[in-house]
């Protein structure tokens, strides 16, 4: 009887053993798939333009660094921190706050209060909103470096690189939007021009500065206004593809007819975020891809 019992212990402490290692080996896998959904394969880098309505939202991603430009209007809070959740993002090594306008910064807030920041860019422009000083005060709180950056500085992310090509430093700006922050985003061969509400006046200082700005990719400045995107700027940063982000039927007419005529001029295939929603670009350096075709035109020849 004793052995009896013995062997029916032995078995069950196996049967239990068997069980936490099948558990253990389960919850492996399912962690390991997790982590592959946060990182993308080496070499290759990610841009995503959210659908932030009339605002801008755009995620980088490249080997497990991610950067934050924009966080659309205050309404649009809980769908970034989603979307960045649902990307298997855990910290954000870079924000950047192009501008204090409330379509950039609305749900900033809640992004700095939800994900660990390594370093927020803002312009060093102080504008007196709501949204713009609860912007500050969670900087504040939570102890976030911040930076001012200066033309030319440049980051690594990943295997990918940005350079900032505004604002200039020596300069006051009375437009709150030519005070953007801009980069220049590069992954191997591919490029993406990423310059916030800046107007025809930023595009001209831009040009004379000599900052390289030719792009593969290049969102439309300013929404698509027509105080931007001038044609100069659009023939020297020769776009393959553009990204327009603004609202359905938004009260602006964004993006401005005109502008629409000089990228079709320049035979650039556009995206749009009103119409296709958000758009994903993925480089591997490579060749570039996208998550959807074109709204109109194709790639430029
Ligand atoms: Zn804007
Ligand atoms: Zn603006």
């Amino acid at each position: 009887m004793k052995t009896k019992k013995k062997i029916v212990i032995c078995l069950l402490i196996l049967t239990a053993v068997a069980c936490a290692a099948v558990i253990w080996i389960l919850g492996e896998k399912a962690g390991t798939r997790q982590m592959e959904q946060s990182h993308t394969d080496p070499g290759t880098l990610e841009v995503h333009f959210l659908d932030a309505g009339q605002g801008d939202s755009i995620l980088v991603k490249s080997e497990g660094e991610n950067l934050l430009i924009d966080a659309g209007t205050n309404e649009d809070e809980d769908m970034v921190v989603s979307y960045l959740k649902e990307q298997g993002i855990e910290k954000l090594d870079y924000v950047i706050a192009t501008h204090p306008h409330i379509d950039h910064i609305g749900g900033m807030d809640a992004v700095l209060e939800t994900f660990p920041v390594g370093i927020c860019f803002l312009p060093e422009e102080i504008y007196d909103t709501e949204s713009f000083r609860d912007v500050l005060t969670v900087l504040e709180e939570k102890h976030i470096r911040t930076r001012h950056p200066n033309c030319m500085e440049n980051y690594k992310i990943g295997s990918g690189r940005f350079v900032f090509v505004t604002p200039d430093s020596d300069r006051q700006y009375e437009d709150v939007n030519d005070a953007s922050l801009g980069i220049r985003l590069t992954n191997g061969a591919h490029s993406f021009l990423l310059c916030g509400d800046i107007s025809r006046e930023v595009e001209k200082e831009i040009l004379a500065s000599g900052v390289l700005v030719r792009s593969d990719v290049m969102k439309l400045n300013h929404h698509g206004s027509e105080d931007a995107n001038s044609w100069r700027f659009l023939k020297e940063v020769s776009p393959s593809y553009v990204v327009v982000t603004c609202g359905t039927r938004n009260e602006f007419g964004h993006p401005h007819e005109k502008v629409m005529e000089r990228v079709r001029k320049l035979g650039a295939g556009v995206f749009r975020t009103d119409r296709q929603g958000t758009v994903v670009f993925t480089s591997d350096g490579k060749t570039l891809t996208s998550s959807r075709e074109p709204d109109e035109g194709g790639k430029r020849k």
